[in-house]
Formats: structure tokens, C-alpha cells, sequence
């Protein structure tokens, strides 16, 4: 395994690879790596012939500079996990080196209402980050798939979005969520919980595993009132969202009726730590 953290030793190595005629895998990730990232890797590795990895804690997606600041980094680490998983090139750039003198590409993409519910209403100017840094990442790597979780749901409809506009040639593949044992969706800032938050987090999982049951003799709307009192009642997990909408176009869904298309999506505060779930409600 190789590890580049400029654009040039990247794009020669993987731009080598491809002319032999290797397809390329990618997965990109802010680093902080668990088994959930390196699902997505072992998936890659027995897809396609060359599995690329970047690891970039991309500062313009990150609405709360208290949260940039906290994320954790964990380097040494990471690039073991990785080599284990059989990834074959792992990509760290600087920020210097994603945006020369500050300057991120611009990008004009409507993305309608996708970037505009949910985290985009909680993390303004959350999305665009993450779809300029994508677009970037794309062009270096030029992978064939690129793997991203259905942990970050809108995100991945942001991406879906984002190839389709531009036609880029890459397929995008959904892998599901990843679970601790209890239940809780993997997540990086885990390792920012305290014993105690961990010890009541998993029922944010807990509480959307019922969602599709409680829809059965409740309407969407009571369903809501009682998935955010469910979550609250645990001392200490605040709800900022919970929704219920379509899993194209994640508009809220009004009718229990119409949940056959549907995925339960729920944002928390615990302590300091912001998590998001979601689950699909269809089978
Ligand atoms: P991140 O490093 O958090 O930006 O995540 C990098 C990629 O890993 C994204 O596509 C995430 O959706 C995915 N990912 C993060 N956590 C999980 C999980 N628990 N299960 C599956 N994929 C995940």
C-alpha cells in the first residue's frame, strides 16, 4: 500500500494503474476510520482491481469550526486498518494542496430542495462543501465506483446528484449502514462520546427500528410526536430532527400510505456530539 498527499503522485499512480488496464475504486472518508469505512473498502477491493482511499477532513463542509477543530484524526491508525482491508493507495492532501490560497472551486449545481431539508436546513452550506470537495476528488481519482453509506443518506442523493448533472463517468455504489452490536450506526464522532453517552445512545436505532410498526396503526404525524418523545425521554438526547420522506426526493411524507418509498431519518444532540441516523422503511 502507498500513501501520496500530493495531487500529481496521485494522479500518476492511479493514471498508470488505469492504463493498464485496472478499474479503479474509491472510497473517500474524513479518516478516523471504523468498520463501517472499511466495509466500504473491502466491498471496492472485490470489485475492481486498485482501490484508492482519501482521507481529507474537508474544512468548507464543516458549518461549526468547533466541530472541525474536535474532529478526530487518527492517522497511524487509519493507515493500518487500511492496509489490513487491502486498500492500495491511500490519498492525504492538505488543505493547501484541495484549496491553493484558500480558494475552493466554485461549483453551480441546483441541487433543489435535496441540500435545503434536514442537515442542509441544520448545517447551512454543509452540502456544497461536500459536493465541491467530491467533484475534486473525482477528477484526481477518476474512479470507475465510489462507495459511499447509506449512514449519511442525503449525502449520498447529494452525490448521486452531483454525477448525474455534471455526466461524470463513475458509478456510485450505496453500501448499508454499519452497526455496533447494540445497535448504534458507526460513526467517527462516536469516539467523542463520553461512557455515559455511549451508554444511551443506541436508542436513537432503537426507536427507528419501531418507526415502520408504529406506522401500521398511526398516521406520519403522530408517528413523528411519538419517535421524538420516545428519543427524548432518555435524559440527556435532544431531537433537532426527525423526518419522514421520500427516498428520492426526501421531501416529507404526508400519508402512512406512502411509506413503501419512505426512510426515517432523525438528527441528535448528545452532550457536544451531534448523530445521525436514518432507516428505510421499505423491504
Ligand atoms: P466520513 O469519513 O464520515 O465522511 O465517511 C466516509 C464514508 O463512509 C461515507 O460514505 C459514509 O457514509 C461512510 N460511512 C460512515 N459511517 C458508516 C457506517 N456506519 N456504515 C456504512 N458507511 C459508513
Amino acid at each position: 500500500m502507498n500513501l501520496v498527499t500530493t495531487i500529481t503522485e496521485a494522479k500518476l499512480l492511479i493514471r498508470n494503474k488505469k492504463s493498464r488496464g485496472a478499474s479503479i475504486g474509491f472510497v473517500p472518508t474524513m479518516g478516523a476510520l471504523h468498520e463501517g469505512h472499511l466495509q466500504l473498502i473491502r466491498r471496492s477491493c472485490a470489485e475492481n482491481d486498485f482501490t484508492v482511499c482519501s482521507i481529507f477532513v474537508n474544512p468548507i463542509q464543516f458549518n461549526n469550526p468547533e466541530d472541525l477543530k474536535k474532529y478526530p484524526r487518527t492517522l497511524d491508525r487509519d493507515e493500518k486498518l487500511l492496509d489490513g482491508a487491502g486498500c492500495d493507495l491511500i490519498f492525504v492532501p492538505g488543505t493547501d494542496e484541495m484549496y491553493p490560497d484558500n480558494q475552493a472551486d466554485d461549483l453551480d449545481i441546483d441541487f433543489g430542495m435535496l441540500d435545503k431539508v434536514m442537515e442542509g436546513k441544520y448545517r447551512p452550506g454543509h452540502f456544497k462543501g461536500v459536493a465541491v470537495v467530491v467533484k475534486k476528488l473525482f477528477e484526481i481519482v477518476a474512479p470507475d465506483r465510489a462507495y459511499f453509506g447509506k449512514k449519511d443518506f442525503q449525502q449520498l442523493a447529494i452525490i448521486q446528484h452531483l454525477v448525474k448533472s455534471l455526466s461524470m463517468p463513475v458509478t456510485i455504489v450505496p453500501c448499508n449502514t454499519v452497526r455496533e452490536p447494540d445497535g448504534l450506526a458507526m460513526s467517527s464522532r462516536n469516539m467523542r462520546l463520553s461512557a455515559s453517552e455511549r451508554l444511551i445512545a443506541p436508542r436513537i436505532y432503537e426507536v427507528l427500528s419501531k418507526v415502520k410498526d408504529e406506522l401500521d396503526r398511526k398516521s406520519v404525524a403522530e408517528v413523528k410526536i411519538w419517535a421524538t418523545r420516545s428519543i427524548e425521554e432518555v435524559a440527556g438526547l435532544s431531537v433537532e430532527y426527525f423526518e419522514i420522506s421520500d427516498q428520492e426526493t426526501l421531501l416529507p411524507i404526508q400519508q402512512a400510505g406512502a411509506k413503501d418509498r419512505a426512510v426515517a431519518f432523525v438528527a441528535v444532540k448528545l452532550g457536544e456530539v451531534r448523530l445521525i441516523d436514518n432507516i428505510e422503511l421499505f423491504s
